[in-house]
């Protein structure tokens, strides 16, 4: 294996911190004060907008022209560090990988800076790849993958995938990444996805025991 990308939120930090419920306010906010839609329908749009569209985001821009970098702006805007602390032993395991570490995201570039700023983790990766990588289409859409892929010049077969998501990594595993399920209420095995771990830190753990398999099978 070449590569691995990290999922952001949820997936690097635990979510039971429960920053992105800080985000999810925001969303609302944006949606009641400034696009105007009345209170009462803004948590349906937003069931309405995550089945059709994967993301409010591009709900809002198809159905209301919103412009996608002012609201990337004012949904993350919150504050981080209130939520999130520096993770050091989740540094070391990353720092121990062989492997080039991307993090991915339907997010924005910034808010994933601030939150690796936060965990101390901002040195651990080579790149990040957010929501604007493909014209704002998210996650699970296939087009992100293939936007990352090409830029890290890798295949899919060569990456593995670490995401909180399961439709996220069903994409994945269509492009032939190994996946890695971030769930902490799920016991054993889950189809279609190669491991289950309650945290990032154990998936780098499952990460070099597939590292040492293969090194086993090449000699
Ligand atoms: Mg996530």
């Amino acid at each position: 294996m070449k590569g691995v990308l990290f999922d952001l939120d949820n997936t690097l930090y635990a979510a039971e911190s429960d920053l992105f419920g800080l985000i999810d306010v925001r969303i609302n906010a944006y949606m009641r004060d400034v696009v105007g839609i009345e209170a009462e329908r803004v948590d349906y749009l937003r069931r309405h907008y995550w089945e059709k569209y994967g993301v409010t985001l591009r709900g809002l821009m198809h159905e209301y022209g919103t412009d996608a970098e002012h609201y990337l702006e004012y949904v993350h805007d919150v504050d981080v560090s209130s939520r999130l602390q520096p993770d050091p032993e989740l540094k070391i395991c990353l720092q121990k990988m062989p492997e080039r570490r991307f993090v991915f995201t339907n997010g924005s570039s910034d808010h994933a800076r601030r939150v690796l700023k936060c965990l101390g983790i901002e040195d651990c990766f080579e790149h990040i790849y957010d929501i604007r990588i493909s014209n704002y289409m998210p996650k699970p859409h296939p087009y992100p993958y293939h936007a990352a892929l090409k830029h890290a010049g890798m295949r899919g077969e060569e990456c593995i995938m670490v995401e909180d998501s399961l439709p996220n990594l069903h994409t994945a595993a269509r492009l032939n990444m190994g996946t890695i399920w971030i769930n902490s209420r799920t016991d054993g095995r889950v189809s279609h996805v190669d491991a289950v771990v309650p945290d990032v830190a154990r998936a780098t753990g499952v990460i070099g025991s597939w590292r040492e398999m293969r090194a086993a099978c090449a000699q």
